[in-house]
C-alpha cells in the first residue's frame, strides 16, 4: 500500500525553496505552518513557535489580528480588485496615498504602488533614470548603495544589494556601486574613533563621486538600519555626513524603509530616528502589517514635482504593475497604519525597546561568546564570536549562528541567523511575558551551542 506522504515530504517534493539551506531542510524537514496566535505560529504537528522574526520582519500585528482580516473581507466584498492605469484607480488607493503622504516626513508628496519592496526599489531606480533622461542628463544612471545592503531580488534591486551571493546570477549589473558598510565595530580601523570612521566613509563617497563623475550618478539608496545585512545601525553622524556630500553633487538620497518604516525603530520612519530628510522613501512589509503583498514609493516634494513634470512632458510615466494600488491591499494598509499608530503597537515598541535592549545586554554579559549587541527599537542582533576581545569570528564551517537558530527552533523560538549574528525583530504586539520567553529560550540555545563549539 502506498504510504500517505508527510507534510514535510510533500513540501520538498513539489517546492523550489528560496533563501533556504537545502542540506539543513533535507535533514531537519520543513516547518509547515497552519495558523498563528498573536506572535506565535503553529505547525502541522501542533507545535507552537514564538516568531521573534515577525515572519520576515513584517507581521508586526501578529498572525491573527481580527481587525486586519475584517478590513480585507469588507473590501473583498465591496470591490475585490482593480488597477491604477488609464486614469482609473480605486477610492481606497486615493485614500491610502493621502494617508501615506500625511504620515510621511514630507510636507507634500506623491505615492506609487508595487507588489513588493524589490519592485518598489526597481520602480524608484526607473523613476530616477526617467527623471534624469527627461531633464537632459540621460548619462546619470549609476546607483550608489553599500556593501551588505539588502534592497531585494529583482535584477535591479539584487544589483543594489551588496551581498556576494548574487554573483551566481552574474550580478550586480554594471553601474551599481557598493560603498563601505557603516558598521563601526567591524569596519572601523585600529585607533579610529567612530567620528573618524564616519568622516572616512563620507570621504570615500566624495572620492567615488569624483572618480565616476557626479553627472553619471542617478541616486544613493540606503536603509536607515541595515536589516538583512545583520541589523546594522549607522555609525554616529553617518547620514548627516553622507547627505552633505550628496546635496553638494545634486544626488538624491532614497531611504529604503521596507523594514524600518512604520515603527520598527521606535519612530514612524527610520530617517526620523537618525534625523535625516530623504528625497523619497521606499516602503513595504509593515505597510500592510504583512497581510497583503504591497510596496510603495513615497516621493518627497522635489522629486514629486520633477517627476510629474517629466511625465507631463511625454504625457505619461510608462510604468506600473497589474496590482499597483490594489484596493484590498490599500484597505488593509489603511487599517494596518491605524492599528500600528493608534492601537498602541508603535507605542509598545517605543516603551519596551529599552527592556528588550537590557534583556539582550544581560544575555551578552553572561556569555563569553557574544562580541556585539546592536540595534534599535524592535530590531536587534547579537554577534557570535569565538573571541570577542579580538573580534575573532567562529570558523564559518561550524555554522554557529545556524546551529543557534536551529536549537531555538527546536525549543519553539524562531530567530534568524545572519552571518554570525542572531537577529531578533519580534512583532510589535510582543508582551513583557513573551519577551521573557524569548530571552529564556535564546539564552538556553546560545549556552548549548557555545558549549559545543567554543
Ligand atoms: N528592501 C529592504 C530593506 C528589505 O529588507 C527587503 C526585504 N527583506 C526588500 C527591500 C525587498 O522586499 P521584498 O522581499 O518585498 O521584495
Amino acid at each position: 500500500m502506498v504510504q500517505p506522504q508527510s507534510w514535510e515530504q510533500r513540501a520538498e517534493e513539489f517546492s523550489m525553496y528560496g533563501f533556504t539551506d537545502l542540506p539543513s531542510v533535507h535533514e531537519r524537514g520543513t516547518v509547515v505552518v497552519t495558523h498563528g496566535e498573536g506572535p506565535y505560529i503553529v505547525d502541522t504537528n501542533d507545535k507552537r513557535y514564538l516568531d521573534a522574526n515577525s515572519g520576515l520582519w513584517n507581521m508586526v500585528a501578529g498572525f491573527d489580528h481580527a481587525g486586519l482580516a475584517d478590513a480585507a473581507k469588507a473590501q473583498y466584498d465591496r470591490f475585490p480588485g482593480y488597477h491604477a492605469f488609464f486614469g482609473r484607480m480605486s477610492d481606497q488607493t486615493v485614500m491610502l496615498s493621502e494617508k501615506l503622504v500625511e504620515v510621511s516626513p514630507f510636507e507634500r508628496g506623491k505615492v506609487f504602488y508595487t507588489n513588493s519592496g524589490s519592485e518598489a526599489n526597481d520602480t524608484m531606480v526607473k523613476m530616477l533614470w526617467f527623471l534624469w533622461g527627461a531633464e537632459g542628463q540621460p548619462q546619470r544612471r549609476k546607483i550608489l548603495t553599500r556593501k551588505n545592503a539588502y534592497h531585494g531580488v529583482t535584477a535591479v534591486s539584487a544589483s543594489m544589494t551588496g551581498k556576494p551571493y548574487n554573483e551566481v546570477f552574474g550580478l550586480p549589473m554594471d553601474g551599481f556601486i557598493h560603498l563601505t558598510c557603516p558598521h563601526y565595530w567591524r569596519e572601523g580601523r585600529d585607533g579610529e574613533s567612530e567620528e573618524e570612521f564616519t568622516a572616512r566613509l563620507a570621504q570615500e563617497l566624495e572620492d567615488v563621486i569624483a572618480r565616476e563623475g557626479a553627472d553619471t550618478i542617478a541616486g544613493f539608496f540606503a536603509e536607515p538600519v541595515m536589516g538583512a545585512g545583520g541589523v546594522i545601525p549607522p555609525s554616529k553622524g553617518y547620514f548627516q555626513a553622507v547627505q552633505k556630500v550628496l546635496k553638494k553633487h545634486n544626488i538624491p538620497l532614497i531611504s529604503d524603509e521596507v523594514i524600518c518604516g512604520f515603527g520598527r525603530t521606535g519612530n514612524t520612519w527610520g530617517c526620523q530616528t537618525y534625523d535625516f530628510m530623504p528625497d523619497a522613501i521606499i516602503s513595504s512589509k509593515n505597510l500592510t502589517a504583512g497581510y497583503f503583498p504591497m510596496g510603495a514609493v513615497i516621493l518627497g516634494p522635489e522629486l514629486s514635482d520633477r517627476l510629474s513634470a517629466a511625465a507631463e512632458a511625454i504625457e505619461e510615466f510608462p510604468h506600473g504593475f497589474t496590482a499597483s494600488g490594489h484596493p484590498v491591499g490599500c484597505a488593509i494598509a489603511l487599517k494596518a497604519i491605524d492599528v500600528v499608530m493608534n492601537e498602541g503597537l508603535a507605542e509598545n515598541v517605543k516603551s519596551l525597546a529599552p527592556r528588550m535592549e537590557a534583556g539582550l545586554r544581560g544575555i551578552m554579559e553572561r556569555s563569553k561568546n557574544i562580541g556585539e549587541l546592536r540595534g534599535v527599537g524592535y530590531m536587534w542582533a547579537l554577534e557570535a564570536c569565538l573571541d570577542p576581545a579580538t573580534k575573532t569570528p567562529f570558523d564559518s564551517k561550524l555554522s554557529v549562528s545556524e546551529r543557534i537558530a536551529n536549537t531555538c527552533t527546536d525549543m519553539g523560538l524562531i530567530c534568524r541567523p545572519l552571518g554570525q549574528s542572531i537577529v531578533l525583530c519580534p512583532p510589535f504586539i510582543l508582551t513583557e511575558e513573551q519577551m521573557d520567553e524569548m530571552f529564556t529560550k535564546l539564552e538556553a540555545a546560545l549556552n548549548k551551542v557555545f558549549a559545543e563549539v567554543a
